[in-house]
């Protein structure tokens, strides 16, 4: 039986899925995409597939592949995500389809903990104060214990802990196969059982490190896979420009001085004045910081010339230079005592490479690409590619026939046209086949667009506050179950204390404002507000809450977005695209600006309806979609929803999700 007619008989309603899922519903869109997964496959070809909320493109993937009998490398967007995939999907799938495969889960070295640095950690002088130690002598007891090491699965340790970059590794610090703990290495271990297994899960953070350095075992792991599959796909170009660039930053230069005194202090105390070496790095990254100013931080300087813009050229460049010099000095040091340790020599060639950046930061920045410098409490200066098409390319459209592969991109936003070259052209993907399976939710039924008359217009200084106001009156109307999204962390901030100011010492309705708690734990308290029938919560976020989050049912219904989401027109990459469209003789707004605002707005609108049976509303605070041309445009990326035509229709359909609603508001 070929791979297709197998497919159509496990996504049967007497097949294997339905036998073994009580609540499996055949869906037409969810088994056309199988099916054009199994051709794809069958016929080693890229497939590119946008498939909506509620279609179901886990199982769509997911049953091919692992009926196909060939090895899988199954990349997906988040740790998260991985985890999800690893631990319930896959599992899941594994048993009702039967199929004999092997598993693996592979992550980033910073997600594993490294032996040797944590032993390094409990002696160096330089470990961070009490609490850090307590949590070291937590780790220290659950690496009894743990066979992967992975540190996700230690409970209670808080991912921004100060401890973690003392427990795990990098690639600059891990001491590869000289290392005393190579064999018990748990990143090592689980590169073999990636290497082993048939199907492999990684994220794509680790896929596009890999690329650039090849480290971490996936380019050993791609030449044996014969499928490759992108989750998430949407977030692959802005993730791979990331990794397919050059850095330096001075927390690269302090972690190198720490590290050098550390081991120094521990390893060669006396045969070296370590003090004087880690201190020279630490003062030249400190007079590289101090050469900026005062800049506000968050900012990206345009770096098109010899110096980022609004720096004089002459004491930037002598910052920059005295840089490379004390890594040299460094370099010569540490080769006196490379012989001492294996932790010397990683420090050698770790100085070499800071080095070897600093210098080519100091040259003309290479053609194609982009330059800019984050300013924070840290500096990052940022070379770029403008997109992944290249690296796509190469090893998608291959000419070497051994390495034939099925490549499978899938996201629920991957455009807004039939082409969906929002995603296809940036990855080097315009021949390959398109799909577009649309979603099973009855849209117009289940959700109502607004878009305010007679509301600021964008611009203008009043906007924001305004938006708050309105969200606090529609939220008390519906006893919470709301999510502001905002465009800028300003509004944010904003939006957030504004309404936190309405809703002081309510006894109805809580607002959580991101960066308060960390993500997971703010998203799993505003699911659960409205379970115990308590408080009802307003989530007002920005940035990465516009997509991925799933809050199904009445905990949510009411999703308001403060402007339409165009990129930042001053960011250097956003210029540099917009300056290579133009070259090209297109309209940077209409093929890039618009087509980025319309995905941005039909994820954040994703966020409302998540299940067949979900109600709810979104509002966009933003005249411009109602009275300019580009407005259709964008109307048209998002789903077909009832359009509300004023203030009172609006208050009306709020009144009725409060009647139909689990947990009714209580009056105020
Ligand atoms: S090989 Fe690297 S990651 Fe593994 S224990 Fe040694 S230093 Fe740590």
């Amino acid at each position: 039986m070929n791979l297709e007619s197998q497919v159509l008989e496990a996504f049967a309603p007497d097949g294997a899925l339905a036998r073994a899922a009580e609540h499996f519903v055949p869906r037409s869109g969810q088994t056309d995409m199988a099916l054009a997964v199994a051709r794809a496959i069958e016929g080693a070809y890229p497939l590119v597939v946008e498939a909506s909320t509620g279609v179901g493109k886990t199982f769509s993937y997911l049953v091919p592949a692992l009926l196909s009998g060939e090895r899988v490398l199954l990349s997906t967007a988040t740790k998260a995500l991985q985890d999800q995939l690893f631990g319930r999907d896959l599992p899941a799938l594994v048993q009702a389809l039967g199929v004999p495969v092997s598993t693996a889960l592979l992550k980033g070295r910073g997600s594993y903990l490294c032996l040797h640095r944590m032993e390094m950690a409990r002696h160096d002088a330089s470990f961070p104060e009490r609490s850090s130690l307590r949590a070291l002598a937590k780790v220290e007891e659950w690496a009894r214990g743990t066979d992967t090491g992975d540190l996700a699965e230690l409970p209670g340790l808080d991912e921004r802990s100060p401890v973690i970059p003392w427990v795990t590794s990098t690639r600059e610090n891990c001491l590869g196969s000289p290392c005393p703990r190579f064999r018990a290495c748990h990143v090592n271990q689980a590169r073999r059982q990636a290497l082993a297994a048939d199907v492999v899960v990684i994220n794509h953070h680790l896929f596009f490190a890999d690329l650039a350095v090849r480290e971490s075992g996936v380019a050993e792991l791609l030449p044996t896979v014969r499928i490759a599959i992108f989750d998430e796909a949407h977030q692959l170009n802005e993730t791979g420009v990331q990794f397919l660039g050059e850095n330096l930053s001075t927390g690269q230069l302090l972690d190198f001085a720490r590290d050098m005194l550390g081991t120094g202090l521990q390893l060669a105390r006396g045969l070296l004045d370590w003090q004087a070496l880690a201190g020279a790095t630490e003062h030249a990254a400190r007079d590289l910081r101090l050469s900026v100013g005062k800049v506000y931080p968050g900012s990206k300087l345009r770096w098109t010339d010899a110096a980022p813009e609004g720096l004089a050229p002459k004491e930037w460049a002598e910052a920059l230079v005295a840089v490379s010099t004390t890594l040299a000095g460094a370099c010569e040091a540490l080769d006196t005592v490379s012989d001492i340790a294996p932790d010397f020599a990683r420090l050698h060639e770790r100085a070499t490479e800071l080095e070897a950046r600093a210098r080519a930061f100091g040259l003309a920045p290479e053609p194609g690409g982009v330059r800019w410098l984050d300013v924070g409490t840290q500096l990052r200066l940022v070379e770029s590619p403008l997109d992944i098409a290249q690296a796509i390319q190469a090893r998608v459209f291959t000419d070497d026939k051994a390495a034939a592969k099925t490549w499978i991109f899938t996201s629920a936003t991957l455009g807004d046209d039939a082409q969906l070259s929002w995603f296809t052209q940036p990855c080097g993907l315009t021949e390959a086949t398109v799909l577009q399976v649309g979603s099973p939710f009855d849209y117009a039924r289940q959700a109502a667009l607004y878009i305010p008359r007679n509301f600021p217009k964008p611009g203008d200084p009043t906007h924001t506050a305004a938006v708050a106001a309105s969200a606090a009156d529609w939220a008390r109307r519906l006893g919470g179950r709301t999510m502001v999204l905002t465009t800028t962390l300003r509004a944010l901030r904003a939006i957030g204390e504004a309404l936190q100011a309405s809703f002081a010492g309510s006894a109805d309705i809580e607002v959580l404002v991101q960066g308060e708690m960390p993500k997971r734990t703010l998203i799993e308290r505003f699911r659960q507000a409205d379970s115990h029938g308590g408080r009802g919560c307003v989530l007002v976020a920005s940035a990465s809450f516009w997509e991925g989050i799933d809050v199904p049912g009445d905990a949510l219904q009411l999703v308001i977005i403060d402007k339409l989401p165009f990129p930042p027109p001053n960011d250097p990459m956003v210029e540099a695209r917009s300056r290579l469209l133009e070259s090209a003789g297109k309209s940077a707004f209409n093929d890039y600006f618009l087509p980025e605002a319309a995905v941005a707005l039909k994820q954040g609108a994703g966020r409302l309806i998540r299940r067949e049976t979900d109600q709810g509303v979104l509002v966009v605070c933003d005249s411009r979609l109602a009275s300019m041309g580009y407005g259709k445009r964008l109307l048209r990326a998002l789903p077909p929803m009832q359009r509300l035509a004023s203030e009172e229709q609006l208050n009306e359909r709020l009144d009725l999700l409060t009647r139909t609603c689990t947990r009714a508001p209580q009056p105020t």
